[in-house]
């Protein structure tokens, strides 16, 4: 295999101090590196409506333009609301379809319509912000009133005025030819459907306000390859759209029209990274071997057909993680079982070997959909209702998806489609999940469907199945380890809060020592075992896994070149010389610092690829 000049790292270096070196720093912003890579282009900054509404006064000539815009937001709102209550009811129940009844109601309040269109035409308001003023008046109006139903209520109509928003705001819509160069979208946080809009333009860097390493605008710019930095603090406010901006994804940090000279050298970063996308993506067609010879299993974790395109672009050979709950956060309404079987057949068909592991509904924690009665806040969200504990509530509905898994596996008999479940905590949970899928099973078989028994296997992410890990392996076909979960749970550290950043770590001691048992058990138990969270595809911790026995990596597609490259450079004696070392150390930094080392020596072309 080829590797790459070395030279390449020590003049991008050199590029990179020099305009400090000069004594000319401009003025730039920290956040959280999310994903690695430099980018220049034009921002394209996504108002979050109730950060920032659109206060500019309207002409008069634009006055009939903007009520259609709200009419037709509205409809569409008044559509989906019916299609979610027909649905709802049918897959999820008649009590938590009402919600969607009440939602109804009030879009066709009088009083609500008639204020924003008054807003509009008199006082000459966008449509934002006339919406943005309502909720205001009812929050003021519902803060006097003690009774907790009604209170309950104002949420009812922040959730209808979010929906009416959300179409009004169709990134979709925008006019890419009115902007300058590739875009680098600059949001408060990217919602899925957003991201999933963003799919249609060439966007070339993500910079968010909010977020972190796992929030969805770091997933899709890993998953898209593209540099991403999050969590910089008053972005919004300092950039505005046409403005030029640098992303740097490596150590996080951003420049708003920075001064020729800084710019001239961020061209040549940007050029030098696209140069080294290019060298290593051309590794795609060959095998992932070590300097030894072992063989590797490289996979793509993915959240919908495009990322399956992508896997294949970057040589992946299958699907390690397919978050389902993408179908379900981008749908207007409840995906219906033919619905899912279409999406997953067609997933399972643009997949490298038709080989996809296809984890249930992750839903709670961080992302949550309305109809499964996520109508109060929880004050612990990631340790509380989500996952397969949602799923076992709505037996139906879950029933649902697992028909639509097991019918498009059974249409690839020469693929390898696996069911897995996320958030398995105890033994029991795997007895009821197992059964449940052999119920749906003889059902399929009863109705004469074409259906195959499939592998089911567990994530492993919660510290207690690590635990008792030895009891878990008699019961699973796989294992697949969601460190971003483990080390959120084992770290006591919230992945998505950045003031603990620090704390959830995945190369701090006590996770590696985990790890180094979880994989050493399945290994003993030939039970396969993959680790599907991010740091799979980070250089440093991949040398570990690598030393402590794994094989089967799965991660953001983007980052399979270069895995695969680093992986060509080591031999397994000498991963797990590495690891006994770096186990020794006992702190975090100090892990860190002699891991930076070691992929400096084997690979000192990946830094620029490094986070
Ligand atoms: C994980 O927890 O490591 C994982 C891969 O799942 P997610 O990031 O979707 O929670
Ligand atoms: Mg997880």
């Amino acid at each position: 295999m080829n590797s790459l000049p070395g030279t390449i790292c020590r003049e991008w270096l050199k590029v990179y101090f020099s305009p400090r070196l000069h004594g000319k720093v401009v003025a730039m912003r920290k956040g959280i590196a999310v994903s690695p890579g430099v980018a220049i282009g034009t921002a394209y900054v996504i108002r979050e409506i109730f950060v920032n509404p659109n206060t500019k006064r309207l002409e008069g000539s634009e006055i009939t333009a903007e009520l259609a815009s709200y009419e037709t937001a509205r409809d569409k709102t008044a559509a989906d609301l019916r299609s979610l209550e027909k649905k709802v009811a049918a897959q999820v129940g008649r009590e938590q379809a009402n919600i969607f009844a009440i939602h109804q109601q009030i879009l066709r309040d009088g009083a609500f319509t008639n204020k924003i269109r008054n807003w509009i035409v008199q006082e000459q308001l966008t449509a934002d912000a006339a919406l943005h003023r309502l909720l205001g008046e009812y929050t003021a109006l519902f803060a006097k009133t003690r009774d907790e139903y009604i209170r309950q209520r104002l949420d009812d109509i922040r959730d209808v005025i979010v929906r009416i928003c959300s179409h009004l705001l169709d990134v979709a819509k925008l006019d890419q030819n009115s902007l300058k160069g590739p875009l680098i979208v600059v949001a408060d946080e990217l919602l899925p459907s957003q991201a999933v809009a963003l799919g249609e333009i060439e966007v070339r860097g993500i910079v968010t306000q909010a977020g972190s390493q796992t929030s969805h605008a770091a997933i899709i710019a890993r998953s898209r390859g593209i540099p991403a930095v999050s969590g910089v603090k008053g972005i919004i406010r300092a950039v505005k759209t046409g403005d030029t901006i640098v992303v740097d994804g490596r150590d996080g940090h951003v420049e708003v029209n920075p001064n020729p000279e800084t710019l001239a050298a961020f061209r040549k970063l940007e050029r030098e990274f696209f140069h080294l996308k290019d060298q290593l993506a051309e590794n795609r067609d060959l095998p992932a071997l070590t300097a030894d010879g072992t063989e590797l299993r490289l996979q793509a974790n993915i959240n919908g057909v495009n990322d399956a395109a992508a896997a294949h672009a970057m040589g992946a050979s299958g699907v390690g993680l397919y978050r389902t709950e993408y179908l379900y956060l981008t749908h207007s309404d409840v995906p219906d079982e033919d619905e899912q079987y279409r999406t997953y057949r067609e997933i399972i068909n643009s997949s490298p070997n038709h080989n996809v592991t296809v984890r249930t509904l992750d839903i709670g924690g961080d992302k949550t959909v309305s109809y499964l009665g996520h109508d109060h806040q929880e004050a612990n969200p990631f340790m509380g209702w989500r996952s397969i504990r949602i799923s076992f509530e709505h037996p139906e509905f879950f029933n649902t998806q697992i028909r639509a898994i097991l019918r498009a596996a059974a249409d690839f008999p020469n693929g390898n489609v696996r069911i897995m479940f996320p958030m398995v905590t105890t033994v029991e949970e795997i007895r009821k999940l197992r059964a449940f899928v052999r119920k749906a099973y003889k059902a399929l078989l009863a109705q004469k469907l074409k259906v195959r028994e499939i592998p089911l296997g567990m994530m492993l992410e919660v510290p207690a199945a690590a635990i008792s890990i030895d009891n878990m392996l008699e019961l699973v076909d796989f294992v697949s380890i969601g460190s971003n979960d483990l080390v959120q749970y084992l770290m006591a550290a919230d992945r998505d809060n950045p003031k603990v950043s620090h704390l959830c770590e995945p190369l701090a001691p006590p996770v590696l020592t985990l790890l180094h048992n979880v994989i050493g058990a399945c290994n003993r138990a030939n039970v396969p075992v993959t680790l599907c969270g991010e740091m799979a595809g980070h250089p440093k911790a991949f040398l570990l896994l690598l030393g402590m026995g794994l094989r089967r990596f799965s991660m953001s597609p983007a980052f399979i070149p270069s895995i695969k490259q680093l992986a060509s450079q080591v031999t397994i004696a000498e991963s797990e010389q590495i690891l006994q070392s770096a186990l020794k150390l006992k702190e975090t930094a100090q892990v860190k610092k002699y891991m930076a080392r070691q992929v400096e020596q084997l690979a000192p072309n990946l830094a620029l690829l490094d986070i």
